[in-house]
């Protein structure tokens, strides 16, 4: 085994940070890696998400922040894909009812977009890219997906975002009616987490 990596997660989003802190509680436990949130954050020159693809925001914002900071950095791009709309929210999850518009304001535009929307129409997945950068180049990029359904109505008061609306039939929840560490164990982002610990695994190691 060779010395310990630390990751500087790229993120402001808090409800992101509180599931990637427990996921580096639970899954970097017992491993070289250790994890941390990228110093003054806030004070880095912002990249901008305008990319059509999940992918290209991930590693974009990756190789941006690994310019600024000493190390390996994280950064993720996820979102609610519905197919019945398109593909919508997508990529613009974030900013689906405007820039400045709360997670209520985003659920009611979601659901007023799937009225008259039954069976087979509500189904939707959300997806989790994440890329590592270092010094302005990507090391690697993976990505999953949580399978649900959009619900008529809210349900559940944990998570964040869409999380309420998200309906897994098999475990008969949304997302916003499981603990964080349920919720990691089933999500896009502890998925594509646990991916990139593997790849990371097989980077390092031959390093
Ligand atoms: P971004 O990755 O910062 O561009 O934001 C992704 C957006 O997708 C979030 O602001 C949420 O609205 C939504 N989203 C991503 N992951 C989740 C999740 O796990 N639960 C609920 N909403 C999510």
């Amino acid at each position: 085994m060779h010395g310990r990596v630390n990751f500087l997660l790229a993120s402001s989003n808090r409800g992101k940070l509180a599931e990637f802190e427990a996921l580096a509680r639970r899954d970097l436990a017992d491993s070289r890696f250790t994890f941390s949130l990228a110093p003054d954050f806030a004070k880095l020159p912002a990249f901008e998400e305008a990319a059509p693809t999940f992918a290209e925001n991930a590693a974009g914002k990756a190789i941006h922040y690994s310019r600024f900071c000493d190390g390996a950095v994280i950064a993720d791009d996820s979102g609610l894909v519905v197919p019945a709309l398109k593909g919508a929210p997508g990529v613009r999850s974030a900013r689906y009812a405007g820039p400045n518009a709360t997670d209520a304001e985003k659920i009611a535009k979601l659901l007023a977009e799937m009225r008259g929307k039954r069976g087979a129409e509500r189904a939707a997945h959300f997806v989790c890219v994440l890329a590592l950068a270092e010094s302005g180049r990507c090391l690697a990029v993976v990505s999953d997906r949580a399978d649900g359904m959009i619900l008529e109505a809210p349900r559940g008061n944990d998570g964040f975002g869409y999380d309420p609306v998200f309906y897994q039939p098999e475990i008969n929840k949304t997302f916003a009616e499981l603990s964080r560490a349920e919720k990691n164990r089933a999500s896009h982002r502890g998925k594509a987490f646990r991916r990139l610990l593997r790849a990371a695994h097989d980077l390092f190691d031959r390093s």
